[in-house]
Protein backbone atom coordinates (compact mmCIF):
# COMPACT_ATOMS: atom_id res chain seq x y z
CA UNK A 1 0.00 0.00 0.00
CA UNK A 2 1.17 3.81 -0.58
CA UNK A 3 1.87 5.81 1.87
CA UNK A 4 1.41 9.25 2.02
CA UNK A 5 3.09 12.11 5.24
CA UNK A 6 0.37 14.79 5.95
CA UNK A 7 0.96 17.39 7.84
CA UNK A 8 1.11 21.46 7.84
CA UNK A 9 2.29 25.18 8.83
CA UNK A 10 0.24 28.08 8.02
CA UNK A 11 0.65 31.97 8.65
CA UNK A 12 0.26 35.36 6.48
CA UNK A 13 2.68 37.72 8.31
CA UNK A 14 2.69 41.21 8.30
CA UNK A 15 6.17 42.65 8.09
CA UNK A 16 4.90 46.13 9.04
CA UNK A 17 3.27 44.88 12.34
CA UNK A 18 5.06 45.51 15.58
CA UNK A 19 2.94 42.26 17.22
CA UNK A 20 5.07 39.32 16.60
CA UNK A 21 4.31 36.15 16.36
CA UNK A 22 5.49 33.61 18.89
CA UNK A 23 4.94 30.17 19.71
CA UNK A 24 1.78 30.11 22.23
CA UNK A 25 -0.47 32.07 18.76
CA UNK A 26 0.19 29.08 17.54
CA UNK A 27 -3.13 26.43 17.38
CA UNK A 28 -1.87 22.79 17.21
CA UNK A 29 -3.57 20.05 15.57
CA UNK A 30 -1.83 16.63 16.99
CA UNK A 31 -1.11 14.05 14.27
CA UNK A 32 -4.06 12.40 15.22
CA UNK A 33 -6.32 14.97 15.11
CA UNK A 34 -4.96 15.54 11.35
CA UNK A 35 -5.65 11.79 10.81
CA UNK A 36 -9.26 13.11 11.17
CA UNK A 37 -8.88 15.71 8.71
CA UNK A 38 -11.48 15.64 5.46
CA UNK A 39 -8.21 14.97 3.13
CA UNK A 40 -6.58 11.93 5.22
CA UNK A 41 -10.18 10.59 5.13
CA UNK A 42 -9.84 10.64 1.06
CA UNK A 43 -6.47 9.22 1.15
CA UNK A 44 -7.43 6.56 3.34
CA UNK A 45 -10.72 5.68 0.92
CA UNK A 46 -8.74 6.07 -1.52
CA UNK A 47 -6.47 3.24 -0.42
CA UNK A 48 -3.73 5.19 0.76
CA UNK A 49 -1.79 4.99 4.34
CA UNK A 50 -1.76 8.15 5.79
CA UNK A 51 1.29 8.86 8.36
CA UNK A 52 0.40 12.45 9.61
CA UNK A 53 2.24 15.04 11.92
CA UNK A 54 1.10 18.50 12.97
CA UNK A 55 -1.00 21.40 11.52
CA UNK A 56 -0.08 24.47 13.18
CA UNK A 57 -1.82 27.98 12.49
CA UNK A 58 -1.82 31.21 13.67
CA UNK A 59 -4.31 33.88 12.95
CA UNK A 60 -2.00 36.72 10.84
CA UNK A 61 -0.31 39.19 12.99
CA UNK A 62 3.83 40.43 12.51
CA UNK A 63 6.59 37.83 11.41
CA UNK A 64 6.87 34.80 12.86
CA UNK A 65 10.05 34.53 15.61
CA UNK A 66 12.94 31.96 13.98
CA UNK A 67 12.57 29.97 17.41
CA UNK A 68 8.69 29.51 16.95
CA UNK A 69 9.12 28.58 13.55
CA UNK A 70 11.90 26.37 14.14
CA UNK A 71 10.30 24.59 16.94
CA UNK A 72 7.18 23.55 14.46
CA UNK A 73 9.71 22.93 11.90
CA UNK A 74 11.03 20.36 14.39
CA UNK A 75 8.51 18.52 15.00
CA UNK A 76 7.39 18.05 11.57
CA UNK A 77 10.72 17.08 10.58
CA UNK A 78 10.71 14.47 13.47
CA UNK A 79 7.37 13.04 12.72
CA UNK A 80 8.94 12.71 8.55
CA UNK A 81 12.10 10.72 9.73
CA UNK A 82 9.84 8.30 12.12
CA UNK A 83 7.60 7.84 8.84
CA UNK A 84 10.09 5.74 7.16
CA UNK A 85 9.32 4.78 3.58
CA UNK A 86 6.95 7.16 1.84
CA UNK A 87 5.45 7.47 -1.70
CA UNK A 88 4.55 11.00 -1.52
CA UNK A 89 3.68 13.81 1.07
CA UNK A 90 0.70 16.64 1.30
CA UNK A 91 1.43 19.72 3.13
CA UNK A 92 -1.40 22.50 4.42
CA UNK A 93 0.48 25.74 3.56
CA UNK A 94 -0.80 29.50 3.33
CA UNK A 95 1.68 31.06 1.51
CA UNK A 96 2.98 34.41 2.99
CA UNK A 97 4.68 32.83 6.25
CA UNK A 98 7.62 35.41 6.79
CA UNK A 99 10.06 34.18 9.55
CA UNK A 100 12.15 37.04 11.15
CA UNK A 101 16.35 36.66 10.06
CA UNK A 102 15.14 33.63 8.03
CA UNK A 103 12.53 34.55 4.98
CA UNK A 104 10.07 32.24 3.85
CA UNK A 105 9.00 29.84 6.03
CA UNK A 106 7.27 28.23 3.29
CA UNK A 107 10.59 27.71 1.21
CA UNK A 108 12.62 26.19 4.11
CA UNK A 109 10.24 24.02 5.48
CA UNK A 110 9.97 22.34 2.07
CA UNK A 111 13.56 22.44 1.26
CA UNK A 112 14.47 20.44 4.98
CA UNK A 113 11.41 17.80 3.58
CA UNK A 114 13.48 17.55 0.59
CA UNK A 115 16.63 16.89 2.44
CA UNK A 116 14.98 14.00 4.03
CA UNK A 117 12.50 12.40 1.48
CA UNK A 118 14.60 13.18 -1.31
CA UNK A 119 13.44 14.23 -4.60
CA UNK A 120 11.98 10.85 -6.15
CA UNK A 121 8.86 11.32 -4.39
CA UNK A 122 6.12 13.81 -4.98
CA UNK A 123 5.39 16.56 -2.71
CA UNK A 124 1.78 18.40 -3.26
CA UNK A 125 0.91 21.67 -1.19
CA UNK A 126 -2.19 23.45 -0.73
CA UNK A 127 -2.48 27.22 -0.21
CA UNK A 128 -4.26 30.42 0.22
CA UNK A 129 -4.89 33.04 -2.25
CA UNK A 130 -2.85 35.29 -0.34
CA UNK A 131 0.34 33.25 -1.12
CA UNK A 132 3.95 35.39 -1.51
CA UNK A 133 5.32 32.59 -3.67
CA UNK A 134 9.07 32.22 -4.25
CA UNK A 135 10.17 30.96 -7.39
CA UNK A 136 12.76 28.55 -5.75
CA UNK A 137 9.19 27.05 -4.43
CA UNK A 138 7.89 25.95 -7.55
CA UNK A 139 11.27 23.55 -8.12
CA UNK A 140 11.21 21.90 -5.04
CA UNK A 141 7.36 21.07 -4.93
CA UNK A 142 5.38 18.99 -8.05
CA UNK A 143 1.97 20.08 -7.09
CA UNK A 144 0.77 23.48 -5.93
CA UNK A 145 -2.64 24.78 -5.48
CA UNK A 146 -4.48 27.69 -4.35
CA UNK A 147 -7.74 29.43 -3.19
CA UNK A 148 -9.52 31.03 -5.84
CA UNK A 149 -12.18 32.65 -3.61
CA UNK A 150 -11.85 36.05 -1.95
CA UNK A 151 -13.60 36.02 0.80
CA UNK A 152 -12.17 32.46 0.91
CA UNK A 153 -15.18 29.87 0.37
CA UNK A 154 -13.05 27.12 -1.28
CA UNK A 155 -10.16 26.05 0.98
CA UNK A 156 -11.68 22.51 1.74
CA UNK A 157 -11.71 21.89 -1.74
CA UNK A 158 -8.49 22.80 -2.58
CA UNK A 159 -7.33 20.65 0.34
CA UNK A 160 -8.42 18.08 -1.45
CA UNK A 161 -7.72 18.93 -4.86
CA UNK A 162 -4.13 18.77 -3.71
CA UNK A 163 -4.30 15.51 -2.27
CA UNK A 164 -6.02 13.85 -5.16
CA UNK A 165 -3.39 15.20 -7.64
CA UNK A 166 -0.98 14.03 -5.39
CA UNK A 167 -2.65 10.31 -5.41
CA UNK A 168 -2.95 9.86 -9.04
CA UNK A 169 1.01 11.40 -9.69
CA UNK A 170 1.98 8.12 -6.94
CA UNK A 171 -0.23 5.86 -8.76
CA UNK A 172 0.67 6.56 -12.28
CA UNK A 173 4.48 7.00 -11.43
CA UNK A 174 4.58 10.20 -13.18
CA UNK A 175 6.76 13.51 -12.78
CA UNK A 176 5.11 17.24 -13.33
CA UNK A 177 6.85 20.18 -15.02
CA UNK A 178 6.08 23.91 -13.37
CA UNK A 179 5.99 27.52 -14.47
CA UNK A 180 6.13 30.45 -12.30
CA UNK A 181 5.44 34.35 -13.72
CA UNK A 182 5.64 36.99 -11.49
CA UNK A 183 4.12 40.51 -12.44
CA UNK A 184 5.80 43.27 -10.63
CA UNK A 185 3.40 44.87 -8.46
CA UNK A 186 1.80 44.80 -5.01
CA UNK A 187 -1.72 43.82 -5.01
CA UNK A 188 -3.80 44.11 -1.72
CA UNK A 189 -6.57 41.62 -1.41
CA UNK A 190 -8.96 43.98 -0.60
CA UNK A 191 -8.61 44.97 -4.82
CA UNK A 192 -9.31 41.53 -5.72
CA UNK A 193 -12.18 39.72 -4.33
CA UNK A 194 -13.33 37.35 -6.82
CA UNK A 195 -16.87 38.40 -6.98
CA UNK A 196 -16.54 41.62 -9.02
CA UNK A 197 -14.37 42.93 -11.77
CA UNK A 198 -12.09 42.56 -12.99
CA UNK A 199 -10.85 39.72 -10.41
CA UNK A 200 -13.72 37.48 -11.31
CA UNK A 201 -12.72 37.53 -15.19
CA UNK A 202 -9.48 36.48 -14.29
CA UNK A 203 -10.24 33.74 -12.05
CA UNK A 204 -12.39 32.62 -15.07
CA UNK A 205 -9.63 31.72 -16.57
CA UNK A 206 -7.99 29.09 -14.53
CA UNK A 207 -10.39 26.28 -15.38
CA UNK A 208 -10.17 27.21 -18.96
CA UNK A 209 -6.56 26.82 -18.45
CA UNK A 210 -6.80 23.37 -16.70
CA UNK A 211 -9.05 22.19 -19.85
CA UNK A 212 -5.82 21.64 -21.58
CA UNK A 213 -4.66 18.13 -22.44
CA UNK A 214 -0.85 18.97 -21.08
CA UNK A 215 -2.19 21.19 -18.03
CA UNK A 216 -2.28 19.77 -14.68
CA UNK A 217 -3.59 22.76 -12.47
CA UNK A 218 -2.94 26.71 -12.81
CA UNK A 219 -3.10 28.65 -9.41
CA UNK A 220 -3.55 32.60 -9.48
CA UNK A 221 -1.68 33.79 -6.47
CA UNK A 222 -2.67 37.81 -5.30
CA UNK A 223 -0.14 37.84 -2.80
CA UNK A 224 -0.23 39.55 0.59
CA UNK A 225 1.19 42.97 -0.15
CA UNK A 226 1.57 43.71 3.17
CA UNK A 227 4.71 40.93 3.51
CA UNK A 228 7.72 43.37 2.67
CA UNK A 229 9.94 40.52 0.73
CA UNK A 230 11.64 40.30 -2.65
CA UNK A 231 9.17 37.88 -3.73
CA UNK A 232 5.77 39.57 -2.74
CA UNK A 233 3.84 39.58 -6.27
CA UNK A 234 1.07 38.43 -7.32
CA UNK A 235 2.14 34.52 -9.00
CA UNK A 236 0.85 32.84 -11.90
CA UNK A 237 1.49 29.13 -11.11
CA UNK A 238 0.82 26.31 -13.76
CA UNK A 239 1.63 22.45 -13.21
CA UNK A 240 1.72 20.93 -16.53
CA UNK A 241 2.28 17.26 -17.15
CA UNK A 242 6.27 15.89 -17.69
CA UNK A 243 8.10 17.51 -20.66
CA UNK A 244 5.62 20.24 -21.04
CA UNK A 245 7.55 22.72 -19.39
CA UNK A 246 6.98 24.99 -22.24
CA UNK A 247 3.27 25.01 -22.42
CA UNK A 248 3.45 25.60 -19.20
CA UNK A 249 5.87 28.70 -18.83
CA UNK A 250 3.40 30.10 -22.39
CA UNK A 251 0.14 29.18 -20.05
CA UNK A 252 1.51 31.11 -16.85
CA UNK A 253 2.73 33.88 -18.93
CA UNK A 254 -0.51 34.79 -20.73
CA UNK A 255 -2.06 34.50 -17.08
CA UNK A 256 0.82 37.22 -15.48
CA UNK A 257 0.31 39.43 -18.61
CA UNK A 258 -3.65 39.59 -17.90
CA UNK A 259 -3.10 40.34 -13.93
CA UNK A 260 -0.96 42.87 -15.07
CA UNK A 261 -2.44 44.45 -17.78
CA UNK A 262 -5.15 45.01 -15.29
CA UNK A 263 -3.05 47.18 -12.89
CA UNK A 264 -5.07 50.31 -13.42
CA UNK A 265 -8.59 48.41 -13.28
CA UNK A 266 -8.25 46.77 -9.72
CA UNK A 267 -11.01 48.96 -7.34
CA UNK A 268 -12.41 48.43 -3.97
CA UNK A 269 -15.28 46.48 -3.76
CA UNK A 270 -16.84 49.44 -1.92
CA UNK A 271 -17.01 53.17 -2.00
CA UNK A 272 -13.85 54.00 0.14
CA UNK A 273 -12.16 57.81 1.46
CA UNK A 274 -10.44 59.47 4.32
CA UNK A 275 -12.09 58.23 7.76
CA UNK A 276 -13.99 61.05 8.50
CA UNK A 277 -15.33 62.10 5.37
CA UNK A 278 -16.34 58.29 4.90
CA UNK A 279 -17.63 58.72 8.73
CA UNK A 280 -20.11 61.56 7.31
CA UNK A 281 -21.35 60.01 4.68
CA UNK A 282 -22.21 57.23 7.10
CA UNK A 283 -23.96 59.67 9.46
CA UNK A 284 -26.06 60.94 6.33
CA UNK A 285 -27.16 58.17 4.81
CA UNK A 286 -30.66 57.13 4.89
CA UNK A 287 -30.60 53.55 4.57
CA UNK A 288 -29.59 51.88 7.72
CA UNK A 289 -27.24 49.85 8.79
CA UNK A 290 -23.86 51.25 7.76
CA UNK A 291 -20.98 49.41 7.49
CA UNK A 292 -17.92 50.64 7.54
CA UNK A 293 -14.05 48.96 7.10
CA UNK A 294 -11.74 50.15 9.43
CA UNK A 295 -9.16 48.76 6.84
CA UNK A 296 -5.54 50.03 7.83
CA UNK A 297 -6.58 47.95 11.76
CA UNK A 298 -7.69 44.73 9.46
CA UNK A 299 -7.80 42.04 11.96
CA UNK A 300 -7.78 39.39 9.55
CA UNK A 301 -4.55 40.39 7.75
CA UNK A 302 -2.25 41.07 10.58
CA UNK A 303 -3.53 44.80 11.72
CA UNK A 304 -2.92 45.09 15.95
CA UNK A 305 -7.05 45.53 16.47
CA UNK A 306 -6.40 48.54 18.62
CA UNK A 307 -6.02 51.74 16.78
CA UNK A 308 -8.88 53.89 18.38
CA UNK A 309 -8.96 56.67 14.81
CA UNK A 310 -12.21 55.75 14.21
CA UNK A 311 -13.83 55.66 17.84
CA UNK A 312 -12.28 59.07 18.42
CA UNK A 313 -14.18 60.94 14.73
CA UNK A 314 -17.29 59.20 15.92
CA UNK A 315 -17.51 60.77 19.35
CA UNK A 316 -16.04 64.43 18.13
CA UNK A 317 -18.83 64.07 15.29
CA UNK A 318 -21.67 62.99 18.62
CA UNK A 319 -22.86 59.86 16.61
CA UNK A 320 -25.54 58.00 17.84
CA UNK A 321 -26.38 54.21 17.77
CA UNK A 322 -23.08 53.11 16.49
CA UNK A 323 -21.08 50.17 17.29
CA UNK A 324 -17.26 49.67 17.42
CA UNK A 325 -16.72 46.01 16.96
CA UNK A 326 -14.11 45.14 18.42
CA UNK A 327 -10.99 46.73 19.81
CA UNK A 328 -8.59 45.14 21.08
CA UNK A 329 -7.62 45.61 24.90
CA UNK A 330 -6.86 43.70 27.39
CA UNK A 331 -6.16 46.34 30.41
CA UNK A 332 -9.33 48.22 29.26
CA UNK A 333 -11.37 44.80 29.49
CA UNK A 334 -9.96 43.48 32.96
CA UNK A 335 -10.81 46.75 33.90
CA UNK A 336 -14.63 46.53 33.02
CA UNK A 337 -14.71 43.14 34.22
CA UNK A 338 -13.67 44.24 37.55
CA UNK A 339 -16.20 47.09 37.95
CA UNK A 340 -18.73 45.18 36.39
CA UNK A 341 -22.14 45.75 34.66
CA UNK A 342 -23.87 49.13 34.67
CA UNK A 343 -20.51 50.38 36.55
CA UNK A 344 -18.83 54.07 35.41
CA UNK A 345 -15.17 53.67 34.40
CA UNK A 346 -12.16 56.10 32.69
CA UNK A 347 -10.23 53.80 30.44
CA UNK A 348 -7.26 54.42 28.11
CA UNK A 349 -8.36 52.55 24.64
CA UNK A 350 -5.95 51.28 22.14
CA UNK A 351 -2.33 52.42 21.22
CA UNK A 352 -0.94 49.26 23.12
CA UNK A 353 -0.65 46.97 20.27
CA UNK A 354 0.15 49.19 17.30
CA UNK A 355 2.27 51.93 18.64
CA UNK A 356 2.62 53.83 15.31
CA UNK A 357 -0.89 54.06 14.09
CA UNK A 358 -2.58 54.19 17.32
CA UNK A 359 -2.73 56.31 20.35
CA UNK A 360 -3.90 56.68 23.66
CA UNK A 361 -7.94 57.60 23.59
CA UNK A 362 -8.62 58.61 27.12
CA UNK A 363 -12.74 57.91 27.83
CA UNK A 364 -15.40 57.94 30.30
CA UNK A 365 -17.83 54.34 29.82
CA UNK A 366 -20.68 52.59 31.00
CA UNK A 367 -20.02 48.93 31.32
CA UNK A 368 -23.29 47.74 29.78
CA UNK A 369 -22.62 43.80 29.27
CA UNK A 370 -19.54 41.37 30.25
CA UNK A 371 -18.90 37.76 29.54
CA UNK A 372 -15.36 35.80 29.97
CA UNK A 373 -13.69 37.53 26.79
CA UNK A 374 -15.14 41.10 25.73
CA UNK A 375 -17.18 43.60 27.56
CA UNK A 376 -19.21 46.33 25.86
CA UNK A 377 -19.42 49.25 26.94
CA UNK A 378 -21.09 52.57 26.00
CA UNK A 379 -19.17 56.17 25.50
CA UNK A 380 -21.72 58.94 24.69
CA UNK A 381 -23.96 57.02 22.19
CA UNK A 382 -21.19 55.33 20.70
CA UNK A 383 -20.86 51.10 21.79
CA UNK A 384 -17.89 49.27 21.68
CA UNK A 385 -17.09 46.25 22.56
CA UNK A 386 -13.67 45.80 24.47
CA UNK A 387 -12.35 42.12 23.74
CA UNK A 388 -9.04 40.45 25.88
CA UNK A 389 -8.86 39.22 22.23
CA UNK A 390 -7.29 40.35 18.42
CA UNK A 391 -11.24 39.03 17.20
CA UNK A 392 -12.43 40.07 14.24
CA UNK A 393 -16.25 40.39 13.65
CA UNK A 394 -16.70 38.31 10.48
CA UNK A 395 -20.24 37.07 11.22
CA UNK A 396 -23.21 37.25 12.89
CA UNK A 397 -21.93 34.47 15.59
CA UNK A 398 -19.21 36.98 16.30
CA UNK A 399 -21.97 39.01 17.88
CA UNK A 400 -23.25 36.40 20.06
CA UNK A 401 -21.44 36.04 23.22
CA UNK A 402 -23.08 39.67 23.89
CA UNK A 403 -26.20 39.53 22.74
CA UNK A 404 -26.01 42.16 20.30
CA UNK A 405 -27.61 42.48 17.00
CA UNK A 406 -25.44 44.70 14.70
CA UNK A 407 -28.59 45.35 12.67
CA UNK A 408 -30.13 47.66 15.71
CA UNK A 409 -27.38 50.24 15.30
CA UNK A 410 -26.91 52.83 12.31
CA UNK A 411 -23.27 52.53 12.30
CA UNK A 412 -21.28 49.35 12.85
CA UNK A 413 -17.45 49.82 12.38
CA UNK A 414 -15.12 46.32 11.52
CA UNK A 415 -11.73 46.12 11.97
CA UNK A 416 -12.19 44.06 8.20
CA UNK A 417 -11.15 44.79 4.89
CA UNK A 418 -13.60 43.11 2.53
CA UNK A 419 -16.60 41.74 4.17
CA UNK A 420 -17.87 38.30 4.12
CA UNK A 421 -21.23 37.08 3.64
CA UNK A 422 -22.64 37.64 7.09
CA UNK A 423 -21.92 41.30 7.08
CA UNK A 424 -22.31 41.83 3.64
CA UNK A 425 -25.97 40.81 3.70
CA UNK A 426 -26.40 43.00 7.34
CA UNK A 427 -24.97 46.12 5.69
CA UNK A 428 -27.91 48.22 3.74
CA UNK A 429 -24.43 50.23 2.45
CA UNK A 430 -20.58 49.51 3.00
CA UNK A 431 -18.02 52.01 3.23
CA UNK A 432 -13.99 51.06 3.27
CA UNK A 433 -12.37 54.07 5.56
CA UNK A 434 -9.05 54.15 4.48
CA UNK A 435 -7.44 54.17 7.72
CA UNK A 436 -3.71 53.99 8.41
CA UNK A 437 -2.56 50.91 10.72
CA UNK A 438 -0.68 47.99 9.79
CA UNK A 439 -2.91 46.87 6.71
CA UNK A 440 -2.73 50.64 5.45
CA UNK A 441 -4.46 50.39 1.84
CA UNK A 442 -2.78 53.45 0.89
CA UNK A 443 0.24 50.97 0.26
CA UNK A 444 2.83 53.95 -0.81
CA UNK A 445 2.66 55.57 2.74
CA UNK A 446 3.99 52.14 3.84
CA UNK A 447 8.03 51.99 4.80
CA UNK A 448 8.58 48.99 2.27
CA UNK A 449 12.37 48.21 2.33
CA UNK A 450 12.54 44.29 0.83
CA UNK A 451 10.55 44.09 -2.14
CA UNK A 452 12.15 44.71 -5.50
CA UNK A 453 11.75 47.33 -7.39
CA UNK A 454 10.57 48.85 -9.45
CA UNK A 455 7.37 47.44 -8.54
CA UNK A 456 3.85 48.82 -9.47
CA UNK A 457 2.19 51.24 -7.28
CA UNK A 458 5.15 52.16 -5.41
CA UNK A 459 6.52 53.08 -9.14
CA UNK A 460 4.04 53.65 -12.23
CA UNK A 461 6.45 54.57 -15.30
CA UNK A 462 7.97 51.50 -16.48
CA UNK A 463 6.90 49.06 -18.79
CA UNK A 464 6.95 44.70 -18.25
CA UNK A 465 6.74 41.91 -20.29
CA UNK A 466 7.09 38.42 -18.67
ZN1 LIG B 1 -6.16 34.80 2.36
Amino acid sequence: MYRVFVGGLKHESNSFSSLITSIKDFAILSPSEVLEKEYSTYLRNTGFEVVSTIVAYAPPAGLVEKHAYLELKERILQDLEKAKKLDGVYLDLHGAMEVKDLGSGELDLVKSIREIVGYDIPISASFDLHGNIPAELVEELDILVAYRTAPHVDAEETRLKAVSLLAKQIKKKVNTSRAIVKPPMLLPGEYFVTLFEPASSIMKLLPEIDSKPEIVVSSLFVGCAWTDAPYSTPSAVIVASENNYEKALLEAKRLAQEVWRKRKKYRLDVEAGEPEEIVDKALQSIKKPVVISDSGDNVTAGGGGDVPLMLDILLRKNASKVLVAGLFDIESFKKCREAGEGSKVELVLGGKIDKIYGYPLEVEAKVMKTTEEEVLIRVKKVDVIVSSKRKPYISLEDYAPLKIDPKNYNIVVVKLGYLFSDIRKLAAVAYMALTPGFTYLKIEELPYSKVKRPIYPLDKDFEWTP
